[in-house]
């Protein structure tokens, strides 16, 4: 009984040694749902040259990208707090804190603030841009897998808050986690492999009597839905969008009583998850509510309404 059981143990050690050290391994490294609280924003680049290709053939990467990035809808679901996660078992062995986080453009600055945590098998996996004092583990800790490390940031070179998370094999060659039709591997490292959310939705939407600077709108400063005629020249339209495509058409139409007073429209030039987007007119001279409409390829998204006084 004893030596069957013993071998049992056996079998069933060297099935997880096995486990750990190929596939199906990582679990996604940020409490909540993917396509709700956080979604991909950029993949891994499998092009060795210029050129760009995520695993799925697509574009969803840039030059270089070593790791995969998961953005969360903004500054304030940053400030509210979401986790990252170990994405599994394993001891940290690095970690940088105390960096500025709250960037909002691309620079020089790097990893900003992270975690490294090395992996039973010997793989690493990075967690970088986090929130600045959000860390809660330290170096030589042995963690767990889910357990929470840190809160997502945007410190180091970082355009919005976002989590960098990057696997590194036994040779400290990058890889990525996930498989594609265009990865070298065909296998992924998921547990359950992360879905891309592509549906079109707004997050959050305003007015805003001035043109936006992109820090203002991401700060969400001074969003009104009603102006004063004598004091403000223009009235301007913004959109916080997720899963807009290159070459979708923006339409915003301006209203009084549903007769359009005049229409802008802008043909997207970009294919990243969360986008900002604002149409502005200048102040029309006829006071009471005015209704803009926003659509998508000739699809209303939504109909927003302001006070002229
Ligand atoms: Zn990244």
């Amino acid at each position: 009984m004893y030596i069957t059981l013993r071998y049992i143990t056996l079998l069933l050690c060297f099935h997880n040694c096995v486990c750990l050290g190929q596939k199906g391994k990582f679990l996604v490294p940020l409490k909540g749902e993917a396509g709700r609280d956080f979604f991909i924003d950029s993949y891994f680049d499998h092009d060795t040259m210029s050129s760009i290709r995520d695993v799925f053939c697509g574009k969803r990467t840039y030059d270089g990208h070593s790791g995969t990035d998961f953005c969360i809808s903004g500054f304030k679901a940053m400030d509210k707090g979401v986790d990252v996660l170990a994405a599994a078992n394993g001891r940290v062995v690095d970690i940088v804190d105390g960096n500025f986080d709250r960037s909002k453009q691309r620079n020089k600055h790097g990893r900003g603030n992270y975690v490294a945590i090395l992996h039973e098998d010997g793989m690493i996996t990075y967690y970088l841009h986090l929130k600045t004092k959000s860390i809660c583990c330290s170096v030589g800790d042995s963690v767990v897998a889910a357990q929470k490390i840190a809160q997502v940031g945007s410190s180091g070179d970082s355009w919005n808050p976002h989590l960098h998370f990057e696997v590194k094999d036994m040779k400290r060659k990058s890889l990525d986690p996930f498989s594609g039709s265009c990865a070298d591997d065909t296998s992924h490292y998921w547990i359950s492999q992360p879905k891309l959310n592509t549906n079109l939705t707004i997050i959050e939407s305003g007015f805003v009597p001035y043109i936006p600077q992109l820090d203002s709108l991401q700060e969400g400063h001074n969003v009104t839905d009603t102006f004063e005629l004598k004091h403000d020249s223009l009235v301007c339209f913004w959109a916080y969008l997720n899963g807009l495509n290159f070459h979708d058409k923006l339409q915003t139409k301006w209203m009084k009583r549903r007769v359009t007073y005049t229409t802008n429209t802008y043909l997207w030039r970009n294919a990243r998850c969360h986008e900002y987007y604002w149409s502005w007119i200048k102040m029309p001279s006829t006071k009471g509510v005015w209704h803009v409409e926003f659509s998508v390829n000739d699809v209303l998204l939504s109909t927003k309404k302001f006070y002229l006084k």
